[in-house]
């Protein structure tokens, strides 16, 4: 039987970041990935040769000792990854309300604070309050900063208020409440579930800067397979965990794998979804508690996507990439709930490729989805779907076109589409339970799985553990890191990565 000093399960950004930093660490490493692939929700997909983006389009971070930059240096892949940023304020634009009202947001957190109150000049007191809040969360938060990044050991008043109480405390006004709140695409919750400090958390660094990636999460998969090359880290995919055997004062001695393999580690970290953990756990080593509290989580949002091309005869170089985020109504609670009846909120995003020297003009639309939108089909896998549904993801299609084309109708002749995805889609190809964006809420006084597990040497990372999205995925990784390397090696590694 093979012996690792850490398997990890699931190869998406989380368990990529952490295999290296471990590996960097002088650990000797398996990755497990079910896939056929590694790269998880950072793959991209081809589709008629052209790349489309499957959950990786944009990120906040990039920025002079922004964490992200830090955890991209840390692992020596920084160079690797070139950002294209969205520093036109028209390039990101918000479009609210049913009157459509049009907000561009620039990028750098005085600027943004500057062009929103241009907006609402009767609600600065409103706008100085929520951004010095955001940024007090964020100064306050350990995990912020990589040279001290911990488990949350202490919380903030601000987890325990929601983003909507505070929103409510600070205006009346509900087109700069939507404004506000806006990013809550980027954590798929309503404001009234998720709290203000994991909000801020994730705000930030889109306040300070927002990117696309050149060549978008395949140009990480890249970075991390040419830097596993130096170490001890080895990858096996098309594999998962069947059995945790031979298990002693609560630690796991045996893991089967569903081709017969097995294999032992000291540590196995699970960064894939909650609810997937708990299916690989032994049942009769979990208490009913640990059990209920898991079952409990509920799915963040997710997205139907559709993609395209504006067929045009221009080279890549003259397009910049633009975000636009449709909220057709204020309530950006109604928009978040599986229940809403009304058009739900739509993000387009536009962005220049170049493949063996041709150029496209991509355009992706993600509209705002639940798994109670296809649960009539749950049953159904991917290339074995009843006709129903192949109806239902039609009459999507062709809304959103229409929704782009009122938007651009100056491509009304030109945009074509070349592939969708509904919530299901999502769901079969990253193996997911229910498809959602972000894996598990980020709810308001809820604890998500995170470290140490009830197993001693199992710990769980991920977008469900701490914060969602790329980012909060690699934090989860870094902070899991920190414990199982030990906080001094972990301290003086960092210390030496970073030349502080
Ligand atoms: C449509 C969409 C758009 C998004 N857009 C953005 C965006 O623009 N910016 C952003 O920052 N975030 C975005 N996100 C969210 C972002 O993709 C995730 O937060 C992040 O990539 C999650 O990384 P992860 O490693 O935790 O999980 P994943 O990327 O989901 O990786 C988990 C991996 O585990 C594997 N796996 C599952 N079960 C098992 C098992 N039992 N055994 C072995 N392997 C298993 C899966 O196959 C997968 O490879 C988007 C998500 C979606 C779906």
């Amino acid at each position: 039987m093979k012996k690792y000093d850490d398997i990890i399960v699931g190869s998406g950004i989380s368990g990529l970041t952490l295999a290296l930093l471990l590996g960097m660490n002088g650990h000797k490493v398996l990755l497990v990935e079910k896939n056929a692939h590694i790269g998880g929700s950072l793959r991209r997909f081809y589709s008629q040769g052209i790349p489309f983006d499957t959950g990786f389009h944009f990120t906040g971070g990039f920025y002079k000792n922004g964490i992200f930059q830090d955890m991209l240096m840390v692992l020596g892949i920084k160079d690797h990854i070139q950002p294209i940023y969205l520093s036109e304020e028209k390039n990101n634009q918000f479009i609210v309300g049913p009157e459509k009202t049009t907000y561009n947001l620039p990028t750098g957190y005085q600027r943004t604070i500057e062009k929103i109150k241009e907006y609402f000049p009767r609600e600065e007191h409103a706008i100085d309050k929520y951004f010095a809040m955001v940024k007090s969360v964020c100064n306050q938060t350990a995990a912020m900063d990589l040279r001290k990044i911990s488990m949350p050991t202490t919380l903030l008043d601000e987890d325990f208020l929601s983003l909507d109480d505070v929103l409510s405390q600070l205006t009346n006004n509900h087109r700069l409440k939507a404004l506000l709140a806006g990013y809550s695409m980027c954590y798929g919750v309503k404001p009234q579930e998720i709290s203000f400090a994991n909000h801020s958390r994730i705000c930030y660094s889109l306040y300070e800067s927002v990117a696309r990636v050149k060549d978008g999460g395949d140009a990480f998969i890249k970075a991390f397979q040419k830097c596993f090359k130096e170490f001890n880290i080895e990858i096996m995919c098309n594999r998962y965990i069947t059995e945790c055997a031979d298990i002693q004062n609560n630690c796991v001695g045996r893991f089967a794998l569903n081709t017969g393999e097995e294999i032992s580690c000291d540590q196995c970290i699970f960064t894939i979804h909650p609810r997937e953990v708990l299916k690989t756990l032994p049942k009769n080593h979990l208490s009913k508690a640990f059990v209920d509290r898991v079952s409990a989580f509920e799915p963040s949002a997710g997205f139907f996507s559709v993609y395209g091309v504006v067929e045009s005869t221009n080279s890549a170089d003259d397009f910049t990439p633009t975000i636009t985020s449709l909220f057709p109504t204020t309530d950006i609670n109604q928009l978040l709930d599986p229940g809403n009846s009304g058009v739900p909120a739509m993000v387009i995003m536009q962005n220049a490729e170049e493949v063996n020297g041709k150029s496209y003009h991509v355009l992706s639309a993600l509209e705002v989805s639940f798994s109670e939108h296809v649960k009539a089909w749950k049953l159904s896998k991917t290339g074995n779907r009843p006709s129903d549904y192949i109806k239902y993801k039609q009459q999507h299609v062709s809304s959103i076109k229409e929704r782009i084309i009122e938007k651009f109708p100056e491509y009304k002749d030109s945009f074509k589409i070349v592939d969708s995805a509904s919530i299901l889609t999502f769901r079969d190809y990253l193996n997911s339970p229910d498809g959602s964006a972000y894996g598990v809420k980020q709810k308001i006084g809820q604890f998500n799985l995170f470290g140490k597990l009830p197993l001693r040497n199992i710990y769980a990372a991920g977008q469900s553990s701490m914060l969602p999205g790329v980012v909060g995925a690699m934090m989860s990784s870094f902070v899991v890191g920190r414990t199982i390397v030990g906080k001094e090696k972990y301290d003086h590694f960092i210390a030496q990565r970073l030349c502080i």
